[in-house]
Parts: C-alpha cells; sequence; structure tokens
C-alpha cells in the first residue's frame, strides 16, 4: 500500500483540501480530485504503465487492494455521486481491448456503493485540428472532444473516474461537458496524481 498523499488543490497545488482552491476555481470545471497515491512513487507508476501500456489485467487485483484500503482516505464528499469514467476514444479502446478508467470507475461503484453510469463519449481530433494547435498544447486545444452519450440523464453529481491525474486537462475537459449538460458537482477521483 502506497503512502497516502497531503491533501491539495489539484490545479496549482496548494497545501490544505483536495478542494480546487478558490484561486483555481474560475479557471476549471472540476470541484476537486480524491487521489490514492503519487504517481511519482516508482511502484505505483510501473503498476499503472504495467497495466495500462503492456495490457497486464493481472495488476489490477493490486490496484484494486490499494483502493479498497485506501477507500476511507479518499470517500468523495457530498456524495450521492454517481461513478462515471474518462472515456477512451473508441480506436484506442478496441487496440487496448478495455478501457482502464471505465474499471477504476466500476471499483468506485463497489466501494461506495454507487451507480456506474456511462455518461461520455469521446471522439478523435482530426489531423487538421492537430495541426493548428502548433504541436504545444493550448487553451481549449481539448473542446468538443467529449460528448454526452445519447439518451443518458446527466446527474446532479458526478465522481469522474481515471487512473491518473497530472495537468488536469483531458479530465477537466470532461467536466466541463458534464457541466455544460447539468452536472452541478464533478469530482476527480482517480489512483494516482502527479504531485
Ligand atoms: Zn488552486
Amino acid at each position: 500500500m502506497p503512502e497516502p498523499l497531503s491533501a491539495r488543490c489539484p490545479f496549482c497545488h496548494r497545501l490544505g483540501s483536495d478542494r480546487v482552491c478558490g484561486a483555481c476555481r474560475s479557471e476549471v470545471y472540476l470541484d476537486g480530485v480524491s487521489a490514492l497515491a503519487p504517481y511519482g512513487n516508482p511502484v505505483v507508476r510501473k503498476a499503472l504503465q504495467t497495466w495500462k501500456y503492456d495490457g497486464d489485467r493481472e495488476i489490477e487485483k493490486v490496484l484494486q487492494q490499494w483502493l479498497t484500503a485506501g477507500a476511507a482516505h479518499i470517500t468523495p464528499p457530498l456524495a450521492p455521486f454517481h461513478a462515471c469514467a474518462v472515456p477512451l476514444h473508441e480506436g484506442k479502446q478496441r487496440q487496448r481491448g478495455f478501457d482502464q478508467a471505465d474499471v477504476v470507475a466500476q471499483w468506485a461503484s463497489g466501494l461506495y456503493g454507487i451507480p456506474h453510469t456511462s455518461l461520455l463519449v469521446r471522439k478523435t481530433k482530426t489531423a487538421s485540428q492537430a495541426k493548428r494547435a502548433g504541436g504545444s498544447r493550448q487553451v481549449g486545444e481539448l473542446d468538443g472532444v467529449f460528448h454526452i452519450r445519447r439518451d443518458v440523464a446527466v446527474p446532479e453529481h458526478v465522481l469522474l473516474c481515471d487512473d491518473v491525474f497530472t495537468s488536469g486537462a483531458t479530465i477537466d475537459a470532461a467536466a466541463r461537458t458534464l457541466k455544460e449538460a447539468g452536472a452541478k458537482q464533478v469530482w476527480g477521483w482517480v489512483i494516482a496524481r502527479g504531485r
């Protein structure tokens, strides 16, 4: 079991709370992020990379045990939430055979006894869009990447699940899509956080 993380604003790393701080709040859509372990921990990083890139699903047992042991420390505030994954785009999921964020959402659902709902679809960026970004990350680059699935009602409180939180750009783009569709609170829930 990796050492627990200190509570910080996930975007500016200000210590004190996992909730997005007052200074960052006007810039982002997520309300906060609960994370189990530091991504800088070599054991955590290796476990996640083995899972994600080598497709080794045996490692899931270890990851799930870590989450179960740490669940009390990373319980999101203000339940009830619906667990939802930050989805891979379909091509990537086909290639990998599974979507690790969706597995994390299933675990959150089981641990907290909350519904697990697939709310989002991820579109592939076209080559021309990638070119326009000039090879560097720009504000708005992820606009329009996520869409709400047809025929789903967006719940008020969403626990947005993924394996890793680093810059937060992708998960925040997903949070934006959910909030624009009516979600009142979107809280991130990840195995590892960059800092
Ligand atoms: Zn902040």
